[in-house]
């Protein structure tokens, strides 16, 4: 136990800040998570969580109960929103399961964040802080010194820690300190999002597995949550450098028109849903280096994705569980930690980055492309689609639970 030093300050209490925290004080490091909202919680309904994510979130001891609620997927389907064919069926049975470790779930983020947010308020050497919103820090000879201001009465404390991880996400302060790289930019793209009650989604289009439509500029996906109660719905939409209105509801006719060339069975579900949330995705490009001293960069803060794989929270999850091997091997030398970490994570989290945008090409083809994207994928057979996919889904070997887990 080496809970007589300065605790690591983490700014951000989300599914990377949380996994950190819980990871470091299994390892005998105490944590100050400093999360500026009211209450810890997730923003958005659906998470797919693949095969690495669950050894991550088994690793840290949290495995059953984020899978409470969670739906076990059949397969991976892609359809062709053109034509109603089906691109690519990847079966999730023994095989696959064999092969990573896993299946491949599909939660409701809240259940995932949950599952994190529980342990660590089970934990004798995680502190929660809310309304505790970081707003910068200086590094000395004995650590970092975190300024954080409290949201609800705007004093400002300045707090010693050993070091800083900045999982503060996509719109990081730590990283505009670390880095300066201005702001994430627009991806181009927009998601309109929904929740289904299962009453109201259609019996037939009722699937034991997410369901996601590839048309020209658009794609749409669904997938059902917390134990078949609801259906997440999201309908991603090429609108190039249009301002999206986050703050207000989205009506039917919009999403319908911004989705016109979709095929009549995604249609279906969009009139299911009725109305929906506006989201801009927003993006940057990998950059070489996450780190200064004692201060890192985790999840979004470090590499923000757009969410064509669905690996942004298992990259966060992989992070965090790196990041803590790696404190406990230097026994607590953060600055060399902190190297360790982003050497070995920053060519796995930026080529996951790299490919998620890369999707972008085959997931919204239209024209000729559309027909050489189907012909790519034609005639593979599942151990085609597992070898493509054994160096993301298979988990690193730093993915493991601490010998005694404290
Ligand atoms: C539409 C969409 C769908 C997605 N689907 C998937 C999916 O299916 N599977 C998947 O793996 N990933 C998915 N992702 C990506 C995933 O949501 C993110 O990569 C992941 O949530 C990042 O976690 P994080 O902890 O790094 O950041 P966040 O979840 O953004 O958490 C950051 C936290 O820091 C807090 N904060 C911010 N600034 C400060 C500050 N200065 N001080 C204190 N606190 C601060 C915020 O309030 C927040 O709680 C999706 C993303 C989008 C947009």
């Amino acid at each position: 136990m080496r809970d007589d030093r300065d605790p690591v300050a983490i700014a951000g209490g989300g599914i990377g800040g949380l996994a950190c925290a819980l990871a470091l004080a299994q390892r005998g490091f105490r944590t100050t998570v400093l999360e500026q909202a009211r209450e810890f919680g997730e923003a958005g309904v659906g998470l797919q969580v693949a095969p690495n994510a669950l050894s991550v979130l088994d690793a840290l001891g949290v495995g059953a109960r984020a899978r409470r609620g969670a739906l076990l997927i059949e397969r991976m389907l892609m359809m062709d929103a053109v034509s109603g064919e089906t691109i690519v069926d990847i079966p999730c049975g023994a095989e696959f399961i064999e092969r990573y470790g896993n299946p491949y779930a599909v939660a409701h983020r809240a259940d995932i964040h949950g599952a994190l947010l529980e342990a660590c308020r089970d934990h004798p050497l995680v502190e929660l802080r809310t309304r505790s919103r970081v707003i910068g820090f200086d590094q000395d000879d004995k650590g970092v010194i975190v300024k954080v201001a409290c949201v609800a009465s705007e004093d400002c404390e300045h707090l010693r820690a050993a070091a800083l991880v900045g999982a503060d996400g996509v719109q990081s302060r730590i990283r505009q300190i670390l880095i300066d790289d201005g702001d994430p930019f627009p991806s181009g793209f927009m998601i309109y999002r929904a929740v289904i009650p299962v009453a109201e989604m259609p019996d037939d289009l009722q699937h034991p597995y997410p369901t996601l439509w590839a048309g020209h500029d658009t794609h749409v996906i669904y997938y059902p949550v917390r134990g078949w109660t609801v259906f997440n719905f999201g309908a991603t939409v090429r609108i190039g450098d249009q301002p999206v209105d986050e703050s207000t509801e989205a009506p039917l006719e919009e999403a319908l028109a911004a989705c016109a060339g979709q095929h009549p069975t995604p249609l279906r579900v969009m009139r299911a849903a009725g109305r929906f949330r506006r989201w801009t995705i927003r993006r940057r490009d990998p950059v070489d280096n996450w780190t200064r001293g004692a201060v890192t960069l985790l999840g979004d803060g470090a590499h923000p994705m757009v969410q064509f794989i669905a690996q942004g929270a298992a990259m966060a999850l992989e992070d965090a569980i790196c990041l803590a091997v790696m404190v406990e091997e230097s026994d607590g030398d953060y600055a060399e930690a902190f190297r360790r970490y982003q050497d070995i994570r920053i060519v796995r989290a930026s080529r996951v980055q790299t490919m998620s945008w890369m999707m972008d090409r085959l997931l919204h083809a239209g024209g000729l492309e559309r027909r050489v994207r189907n012909s790519i994928f034609a005639g593979r057979t599942p151990g085609d689609s597992y070898a493509r996919l054994d160096w993301l889904y298979q988990p690193p070997e730093y993915v493991r639970a601490p010998r005694k887990p404290l």
